[in-house]
């Protein structure tokens, strides 16, 4: 068992009041809050080892790359990664998905080739593909959802055809909680030889993710949503897959010889890390990593399961409430409207409660329009939320409710 009131320490932004109300903050899928040995380690990065990687003779400079480098290890064993080769540091899931948009369509599609997404994709694993597919000529189909808000993995089976060179799908939505089974799509996707990405923004800071377990190709997923800093994130890329890629930008750090005749590249994973990376965040990110293995993985889904059982129950138990994802198997996400009040105006008065819940369209527009509705509110629970919150959640509903 977590103990929760002990772990809330850790985190001093949840003893604030907001509107002289505790602070309940349900917005964990936007980003969570972070423990003090994360803001300390960058503290300590800045106060007492800052210096640039890779470049210097001098002792900080080495210990600075030390620090960054061990940190790219710790993700390794984080993902249980084969090669710490295989992990290039991103500003997040975004760009790591933009990296590999960009670089794997043009070193390994040709025009006319196809990628699938699936409908409940965020944003960030549908725009990069269309900027790169338009420029290409590539066709992106897209996998239709069940009733339940779950993969028609019937309609998936068939989609594949012989243009078929790339899939990329999310482990867990940021809207639905559906929990997808990625490793029996990364299965099917290769039995036609197709490589698969999976964004796990949403997945890492609450499953054991085991890389070569799924036999992901690429997993992709951003620091700030699993108690880290902003700024840093992570792709994973099979190094048969990456060798293959051009280098997404360029500039110092990725290249091996410059001359303006001709210029070669680094190894990985610099070959795909241009410029000064952030080697703050790196070491802030590895701390967050050890904070969340250390409480354990298993502890953390069973016990955020918990809350979203209990607060699936109370929930449904208003009068005029919708909640969107029914899937069998849900992680601790619940977007939900209720009757006809707008979800601006239930995310506002909650807001007054001292009640942080995120409302709109999550960045799921095709989504949204596929359930026929503008937006929702959400709320997203972490390990440091508790049944208590929960009541005077449902508590600020039902006030709300009785204002319309
Ligand atoms: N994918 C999913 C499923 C997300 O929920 C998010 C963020 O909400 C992203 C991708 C994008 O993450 P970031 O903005 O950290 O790059």
């Amino acid at each position: 068992m977590l103990d929760i009131r002990t772990i809330r320490r850790d985190f001093p932004i949840l003893e604030q009041s907001i509107y002289g109300k505790p602070l309940i903050y349900f917005d964990n899928a936007a980003t969570t809050q972070k423990p003090r040995c994360v803001v300390e380690k960058i503290e300590q990065g800045y106060y007492s080892v800052n210096a640039n990687v890779h470049r210097g003779v001098h002792f900080l400079s080495q210990a600075a790359t030390e620090a960054h480098e061990n940190a790219r290890k710790t993700v390794q064993q984080f993902l249980n990664a084969p090669s710490s080769n295989e992990i290039i540091f991103t500003r997040g899931t975004t760009e790591a998905i933009n990296l590999v948009a960009s670089s794997f369509i043009e070193g390994c599609m040709m025009p006319g080739d196809e990628i699938l997404i699936s409908a409940m994709e965020h944003h960030s694993n549908i725009v990069p593909w269309q900027i790169q597919a338009a420029r290409k000529g590539i066709t992106i189909k897209v996998i239709p959802l069940t009733e339940t808000g779950e993969l028609d993995m019937d309609v998936y089976r068939a989609l594949f055809s012989e243009r078929t060179r790339l899939v990329s799908v999310v482990h867990i939505s940021n809207v639905l909680g559906t929990v997808n089974p990625v490793k029996e799509v990364i299965e099917i996707a290769h039995q036609h030889d197709v490589p698969v990405l999976i964004d796990g923004a949403q997945a890492v800071p609450h499953l054991n993710v085991d890389v070569q377990d799924l036999d992901a190709d690429f997993y992709t997923f951003s620091g700030h949503k699993i108690y880290g800093p902003t700024g840093i994130g992570v792709l994973y890329g099979k190094a048969s897959w990456l060798d293959k890629m051009p280098p997404y930008q360029g500039g110092g750090e990725m290249i091996s010889t410059v001359s303006f005749e001709k210029t070669t590249f680094n190894e990985l994973p610099y070959k795909f890390e241009a410029g000064t990376p952030d080697y703050i965040g790196s070491t802030a990110l590895a701390e967050a990593l050890k904070y969340v293995s250390a409480l354990g993985l298993e502890k953390i889904a069973a016990y955020e399961d918990e809350l979203l059982t209990y607060a699936t129950h109370q929930l449904n138990a208003i009068e005029g409430m919708r909640i969107f994802g029914h899937a069998a198997h849900k992680s601790s996400v619940i977007s939900f409207l209720v009757g006809h009040i707008h979800h601006y105006d239930m995310g506002m008065l909650l807001d007054r409660l001292g009640i942080a819940v995120r409302t709109g369209h999550h960045c799921a527009q095709p989504l949204m329009h596929l359930l026929g509705i503008e937006g929702t509110v959400r709320a997203s629970f972490s390990f440091y939320n508790t049944k208590e919150e929960i009541d005077t959640f449902i508590k600020g509903i039902e006030k709300v409710c009785q204002m319309f």
